[in-house]
C-alpha cells in the first residue's frame, strides 16, 4: 500500500467533521478558522515503541492512548479541543493493525467533537506524534504559574491506578483477577479530565495534568507559581482496586510517583471552594482536596501529622 492510499483508507474523510476546517487532509497545509475571541492552545507529544509504549499494546488502545494524552494537556489549561494532526512513522504497513489504531484513535476524537486535519507518514521504527489544537477565551486559560499561598489543593479522579496497570503487564506485579482488567485498562484507556479543565476556568488558580506522577508533576506548579505545598497522603484518592492488592505504603508510592493517571491537579483560593464543588459536580468528575499551598518553594508530604517519604518512581526521559 502507497502512502497516499493508506492515509486515503485509515486517515481521510473518518470522525469529526467541523464547520471551523476550511479545508483538512490533501494539501500542503490545512485550513482552520478560530473563533474571534479566543486563543488557540496547542501542545505535542510523541510516543516512541519501547519507551512510552510496550512493543505488544493493542492497536486499538494505542491509538486512543496517543490522542488521550495529548487531549489532557488541554485538559489542563480549561481549553476546549478542536484540531489535531498526526504524524505516524512504522516498520511496514500492517492492514489489521491500522485499522484498530485508527478505530481506537478516531473513537476518542468523536467522543471530543475533534478533528484529524492532517499530518505526516513515514517509514522507521514504530512511533506516534500527535500535535493538538484547541481553543480558550483569551485569558481564561489555566497555567501553572497561578497558585498562592493559601490556596487549597485538588485531584481529581483516583491515582496510581495506570503505573500499576503497567506493571502488571510487565509482569512485575500479580493482582485478583477481578482488579486486573480495570488497572489494565486506566494505563491503556486514561480519561482525560476535558470538561472538568474547562468548569475549572477562572476557579482555579493553577492547573497540570499528571503525566509523570504527582510528586513530580507538581514541583512545576511549584516552581511556576513560586510557592511550597503541604500534601497529606492520607487524603490521597486510591481505586478499590490498588487498595485491595498493595499495602497502604506501596499503593500510595504509586499514587505518589507512578505516571500517566492524566488525572488534573488544581489549586483554588479558599472563596472558590463552594463553586469548585458545583462546577465539578455538574463535569460528572470525583475530586477531592489532598493539600493546601504555603510560602517557600519546597514540598512536604505528611501523613497524620509526620514526615512522610514515598519510594521514588517518578520518570523522566532526560
Ligand atoms: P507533503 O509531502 O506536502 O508533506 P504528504 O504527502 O506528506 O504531503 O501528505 C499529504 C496530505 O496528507 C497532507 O494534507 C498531510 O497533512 C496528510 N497526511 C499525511 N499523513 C497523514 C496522517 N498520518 N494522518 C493524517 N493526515 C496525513
Ligand atoms: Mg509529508
Amino acid at each position: 500500500m502507497k502512502e497516499f492510499q493508506l492515509i486515503e483508507h485509515y486517515f481521510r474523510n473518518k470522525g469529526q467533521k467541523r464547520r471551523d476546517v476550511e479545508l483538512s487532509i490533501g494539501d500542503d497545509c490545512a485550513l482552520v478558522n478560530p473563533a474571534e475571541n479566543k486563543s488557540i492552545a496547542i501542545s505535542c507529544d510523541t510516543l516512541v515503541e519501547n519507551v512510552h509504549f510496550l512493543a505488544d499494546i493493542p492497536a486499538h488502545a494505542l491509538g486512543y492512548k496517543a490522542l488521550a494524552v495529548n487531549l489532557s494537556d488541554l485538559a489542563a489549561m480549561g481549553a476546549e479541543p478542536a484540531w489535531f494532526t498526526l504524524a505516524i512513522t512504522l516498520p511496514s504497513v500492517e492492514a489489521q493493525w491500522l485499522e484498530r489504531f485508527s478505530d481506537g484513535l478516531f473513537e476518542i476524537a468523536e467522543y471530543y467533537g475533534i478533528a484529524l486535519i492532517g499530518g505526516d507518514t513515514t517509514r522507521g521504527p514504530r512511533s506516534i506524534t500527535i500535535t493538538i489544537n484547541g481553543q480558550v477565551i483569551k485569558g481564561s486559560a489555566l497555567t501553572r504559574g497561578g497558585a498562592n499561598n493559601g490556596d487549597w489543593i485538588y485531584v481529581t479522579g483516583t491515582l496510581g491506578d495506570s503505573a500499576l496497570g503497567l506493571d502488571i503487564l510487565r509482569g512485575a506485579k500479580i493482582v485478583n483477577t477481578e482488579d486486573k482488567e480495570y488497572l489494565i485498562n486506566r494505563h491503556y484507556y486514561p480519561t482525560p479530565r476535558v470538561l472538568a479543565g474547562q468548569a475549572l476556568r477562572n476557579l482555579a488558580t493553577s492547573a497540570i495534568d499528571l503525566s509523570d506522577g504527582l510528586v513530580s508533576d507538581i514541583q512545576h506548579v511549584l516552581k511556576a507559581s513560586k510557592v511550597g505545598a503541604i500534601i497529606d497522603v492520607s487524603q490521597i484518592p486510591l481505586s478499590s482496586s490498588i487498595k485491595v492488592n498493595l499495602s497502604r505504603e506501596e499503593a500510595l508510592s504509586y499514587a505518589l510517583t507512578g505516571g500517566e493517571d492524566y488525572e488534573l491537579l488544581f489549586t483554588v483560593p479558599e472563596s472558590q471552594r463552594g463553586a469548585i464543588d458545583t462546577a465539578l459536580i455538574h463535569a460528572g468528575v470525583k475530586f477531592v482536596k489532598i493539600g493546601q499551598i504555603c510560602a517557600g518553594d519546597k514540598l512536604k508530604l505528611v501523613d497524620d501529622g509526620e514526615p512522610f517519604v514515598p519510594v521514588s518512581r517518578g520518570f523522566e526521559h532526560f
